[in-house]
This record gives structure tokens, sequence and C-alpha cells, in this order.
């Protein structure tokens, strides 16, 4: 019983089955005149089967599935536009019930060399907002600014596109479909702006009832907003923490990152020392190197410093891939070389992300823009 169009382009959505707990869907179903069990059905299609269409939940009576889709909505969002990179990412493009674009990727890894077999790591990069407040130089979602927080139920909704995407994969190739192995909230938003829509997915995404993903397959990614992430600290789970770093001053960091000056690094790499010690989760700290800003062995030496007496943390490093407009330039591959090499030297442990889906993963919000400008329809809201 899928939603009809008019309920996707206009009518506010009715409220969401999906991001609902077993409590909540017996009630749900409750007042459609079904009987408690048929809550616990409605989470096994939901969240185990990955089906949201009320029409497909053959074991449901049919009379309680009609009058379900009356007074309840599941997907709200429609797929628009799809991305391949040829190096295993997709990227799909979402419109929401009022018109505003989203996006989240899938992210295909193999651990050899051989990708031939199916992949080792299926990853979703989700979106918590469309648009984002934070305003980041170097990315597309920031310059546009914020629109709206998502929903739990729509950032959830954005798993159900890429199982469909899955299940279609699998049908191709003659093979049961495969499901997501990671979850990373590092789409567009910043998630922890919007904790309660955030909290309300990660339940679903880490109860047994739900998409029971454990904890350590789930990492966060903040720009780091101190209090946020002490908060994140205190609601008992062990996600992974990201935090984007991309400067080794105040004064840097502030110019790619314009909320930084309310905070300032010292006291988000504090928060995230103390999100370590309550969680015991190591957290990685992101340094996107963009090229004659923040790629000068000067910087590497600073960063080296920052995190010297940091418990436990890793660094990411992210080359920049150019955002149009932007006036931010890539990094040569010297100064990635140069700059992994002191952190190393100086007991930094180090990652350099390949460039996986450069051509769609890109900073977040840049398949929206061009959505965007190709329909000529600015973001509503
Ligand atoms: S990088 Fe993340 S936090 Fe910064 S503007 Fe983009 S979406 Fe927001």
């Amino acid at each position: 019983m899928a939603q009809p169009a008019s309920r996707l382009e206009s009518a506010p959505p009715l409220p969401s089955l999906i991001g609902m707990n077993p409590d909540q869907l017996a009630h749900a179903v409750g007042q459609c005149g079904g009987r408690p069990f048929n809550g616990g059905q409605l989470a096994q299609w939901l969240y185990k089967r990955r089906v949201a269409d009320l029409g497909a939940m053959s074991d449901l009576p049919k009379a309680l599935r009609v009058t379900l889709a009356e007074k309840f909505s599941t997907i709200t969002s429609q797929v628009i536009a799809r991305q391949e990179s040829g190096e295993g990412t997709t990227k799909l493009g979402l419109r929401l019930h009022d018109g505003l674009v989203i996006e989240c990727v899938l992210m295909r890894e193999h651990d050899t060399d051989d990708v031939s077999g199916p992949p080792d790591r299926l990853t979703i990069c989700i979106s918590t907002q469309a648009g984002c407040a934070m305003g980041c130089r170097f990315c597309a979602s920031g310059r546009l600014g914020l629109k709206r927080h998502l929903s739990a139920g729509e950032i959830l909704e954005q798993f159900f596109h890429v199982a469909d995407l899955l299940r279609q994969e699998g049908a191709a190739q003659g093979r049961p479909e495969s499901w997501l192995t990671n979850v990373v909230v590092m789409g567009m938003g910043e998630p922890l702006h919007n904790f309660d829509g955030l909290m309300g997915a990660l339940e679903v995404v880490n109860a047994e009832w739900g998409f029971h993903f454990g904890a350590r397959r789930v990492t966060v990614s903040t720009v780091g907003l101190p209090d946020r992430i002490r908060e994140l600290a205190g609601q008992g789970y062990q996600f992974n923490l990201a935090v984007s770093l991309h400067a080794t001053t105040d004064e840097q960091r502030t110019s790619l990152i314009p909320t930084n000056a309310g905070t300032g690094l010292k006291a988000i790499i504090a928060a995230a020392a103390d999100y370590f010690r309550v969680s015991r989760r190591e957290v990685t700290f992101e340094y996107t190197l963009v090229g004659e800003s923040n790629d000068a062995p000067d910087d590497a030496l600073r960063l080296a410093e920052l995190l010297r007496d940091f418990p436990r943390g890793n660094v990411n490093l992210i080359p920049m891939n150019p955002v149009e407009g932007s006036g931010l330039k890539e990094p040569t591959a010297q100064a990635v070389e140069e700059f992994t090499r002191l952190l190393r030297q100086r007991g930094v442990n180090v990652h350099v992300r390949r460039k996986r889906g450069r051509r769609v993963l890109a900073a977040c919000g840049q398949l929206r823009l061009q959505l965007e400008s190709a329909s000529g329809s600015p973001v509503s809201g």
C-alpha cells in the first residue's frame, strides 16, 4: 500500500510507523482495531524484513492494513536520483514530503583487491538534517544553511531505500539480498544538532527488536558540539565517535568551521576525551586536508601536539574533494604523504581515507546542489 503521490509531495505526513518501538507499534495497531501481537508482526516486517509497504505485509489482516494506511505513514520520501561512483559507492538523492532534498550513500568495500565476490562491508551513510546550520566552508550543505531537522522516521527511511537497492541487486544477480554491516551518521547535517531525531533513529538502529546493529558498528560524526558530545556519552551506548577537526589553531578552524568561534578546539578535544572515558570507545579525529590551507608540516606538528595527551585517538586524513565555488584546493600527494609521516613519527595513529566515491560522495550536499540547480527548484522551507 504505497503512499499516494499527492501525499508524498504536499500534505504533512501522518505519524510514521517507522521509528516506533514495539510498544508504540502495538498501540498503533490497537488504535486501528488490531490485536497486540499484530504489533510484533509489524515490527518484524519493518525492522527485520525491511519492508515498509503495508500492502505486502501478508500476515496482517487486510482491514487492519487499510486502517493503518489511513492513520499512519511509512515511507514519505522518494528516490529522485541515483549516482554510481564505479568504486562501489552509490549515492541516492531523496525528496522529502515537503520537497526538500537530502541524500544517503551506500559504500561497498572489499578487504582484498579481488572485488569479484560480494563485498565484505556494506556501509550506509545517512543524513540527519536537510541542509546544515554549521556553515563549514568546504561543504555544500553548509553553504545552503539549515532547512530543518529530519524526524527519526525520515532518518530511518534512508535504510529502507538502500534495502530496496540491495534487494534489486540481489534479484538481478540471482542471490539473496545482502544487508548492511555498518552505519555512519556522516551525511547531510550535524547529527548532534538534531539530537532527539538522531537518538530516536539510533534506538531502532541498535535495538534487538530493531535493525540490531551492534553499537560498535555505528559511527556518529560531529563537527564538535562539546555539550552534546557529553550528552551522547550519557546515553549509555557505545557508538563510535568521529570528531571533525580540520584545523590546528582556532583562527584557522573558525575560518573553515564558523561554529568553532563559540567552542574552540580545546573544549572539543576535552569533550571527546570525556566521551572516551565514559563510553570506552575510541574516538576518531577527522582532518580534511585542504591544499595550501591546513596541509603544511607545521599543521601536522600542531595536530600531534593537540592530541599528545588524548587517551586513545585516531586521525583520519581526508584529502579534500574540490567543491565548486568554495575556493578550496585539493592537497598534493606529497603534502598528504609528509603530513602522514610527521604524525606517525610522533606516535599518532593515522589513516588516510581512500578517495572512495570521489565522484559521488564528495562533500555532503553536492548531489543536492546539482539536483536543485538542474530542476530549477531550490529547497523550500
Ligand atoms: S561538513 Fe557536516 S557539519 Fe559542516 S556544514 Fe557540512 S554537513 Fe554541516
